[in-house]
């Protein structure tokens, strides 16, 4: 999920995870776990911002959660609402200007924002506002949505957020706080996941389900697709809901965004991501001694995979978690350094084996390429590649940075090139038909736009306002 191993522009980035939490005594601190469980979602910037009633209290910063925010650092973020954000740049460019909750003063009074997705009309709309004298601070598509309800003419904020809401397209799951209340915000196609929860007496919002378990809050619901909710001293209610004609859920979030603790588009995405294992397997069967995951991506959907073959799952990689921050290479050239750096291949369990390797999804290729070379060198007799989803066609433009489409390997080779390239014995993916009957949901409401390129959401300017 870190991509420090690869060269920083090959790296497809991940999205953005929001949270927040209304009346609680210890909202930052709450707010910094929820943040830490949504880590996997964003690791280039981390935000809280909270209200004391009356006033805002926001530490913003690059890097991890768990070194962005100390204790005094949380200490100084006074009151009992706060909204937090993990960011990984989707639009707009990786900097501090950047950085989520954005913090505004409207003439409403101060408003925090926290946004994941990404709008796919943002420039057009920036470049209007601009040429009739708008001033921007960011870079990011997220603060037009601010001056879209600063222009508002509208005094009420909700008034004010659905006019600006329906002039913009694409993917948004949205925390707001002004200093009394809390919104929770959903585009019309529901692309992101966004949930509500509660914690005795404090109401939560998060990205993920994860988020809550940490801090002991249940899962209340989804928030709609389409629906915006006002969470102050009444509790949580609907005070808008904007039409939402037909659904676009990213299925990609289920083949590996998000963490399989998680329930997300109300299903348990362990259940889902094992199905998916388990469907590879049907459709595609290898003659092989054992099932080895690429961790930890791959792990469910290797359970799956196992499962139904019968086949015995065995630890043939594994993952490093504790490589820090600094990149220090060695002076002389180690072969297959970078995936070295990030998986190391068990000899074990591996050598004289027939092994099907299992892996979430082939982006550029280049990561299964030194894997494979990898488990080759620790003595794996055969190797029968199988991916948990089809072959990736077309970048996204709702959220996740993936490279452009010249630049993903299965736009510019057939399966049968990629399997010479990756030197496997054989290689097959998952069918698209087989991922979605996975999900256990009706196959129309999900967004599947970077495996067949058929956007469901019109793209303007491809989301990118820098
Ligand atoms: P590659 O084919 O070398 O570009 O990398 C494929 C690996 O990247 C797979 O193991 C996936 O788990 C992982 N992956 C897929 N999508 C993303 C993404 N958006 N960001 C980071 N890693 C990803």
């Amino acid at each position: 999920m870190n991509g420090v191993t690869r060269d920083p522009l090959d790296v497809p980035r991940e999205e953005c995870g929001v949270f927040g939490i209304y009346n609680h005594k210890e909202a930052a601190r709450l707010a910094y776990l929820g943040l830490q469980q949504l880590q996997h979602r964003g690791q280039e910037s981390a935000g809280i911002v909270t209200s004391d009633g009356n006033r805002f209290f926001a530490h913003v910063s690059m890097g991890l959660v768990a070194d962005v925010f100390k204790p005094e650092a949380l200490d100084r973020l006074k009151g009992r609402m706060a909204v937090g954000h993990v960011r990984y740049a989707t639009a707009g460019s990786s900097s501090l200007a950047n950085a989520q909750p954005i913090v505004v003063a409207t003439a409403r009074g101060p408003m925090a924002i926290g946004h994941n997705g990404n709008l796919t009309n943002a420039m057009t709309l920036r470049k209007k506002m601009e040429s009739l004298g708008s001033i921007f601070q960011t870079s990011s598509d997220t603060e037009v949505i601010l001056h879209l309800m600063a222009k508002s003419p509208a005094r009420e904020i909700v008034t004010a957020l659905k006019d600006a809401l329906s002039q913009v397209t694409g993917a948004y799951s949205l925390v707001i706080q002004t200093t009394k209340s809390l919104y929770a915000v959903r585009d019309p196609w529901g692309v992101r996941p966004l949930h509500l929860g509660r914690l005795n007496g404090s109401l939560v919002v998060a990205s993920e389900t994860c988020a809550f378990d940490i801090i002991g809050a249940k899962l209340v619901r989804e928030v709609k697709p389409g629906e915006i909710v006002a969470i102050d001293h009444r509790g949580a209610r609907t005070v808008a809901q904007m039409p939402s004609p037909s659904k676009a859920h990213c299925v990609f979030e289920y083949v590996y965004f998000a963490r399989p603790d998680s329930h997300i588009f109300g299903k348990s995405v362990y259940e889902v991501r094992r199905e998916m294992g388990r469907q590879l397997a049907r459709e595609a069967p290898a003659k092989a001694d054992i099932v080895v995951a690429v961790p930890d991506s791959a792990n469910v959907a290797a359970v799956g995979y196992a499962d139904e073959s019968g086949i015995p799952l065995e630890i043939g990689l594994i993952r490093s978690h504790y490589r820090g921050r600094t990149f220090i290479e060695p002076k002389q050239s180690i072969r297959d350094f970078g995936a070295r750096m990030k998986y190391a291949a068990v000899v074990e369990a591996l050598k004289g084996r027939r092994v099907v390797v299992i892996d979430d999804s082939i982006v550029r290729g280049t990561t299964s390429r030194k894997l494979i070379r990898m488990l080759r060198h620790s003595g794996a007799r055969e190797i029968h590649l199988r991916i948990s989803s089809p072959p990736i066609m077309g970048p996204c433009f709702y959220g996740i940075d993936t490279p452009q489409a010249r630049e993903l390997i299965a736009t510019r080779m057939s399966v049968e090139k990629i399997r010479q390239y990756l030197n496997t014995d054989s290689l097959k993916y998952l069918s698209l038909e087989g991922m979605l009957k996975a999900t256990g949901r009706n196959p129309k409401e999900f967004c599947t736009a970077c495996f067949n390129t058929r956007y469901p959401i019109p793209v303007e300017d491809a989301g990118r306002v820098a």
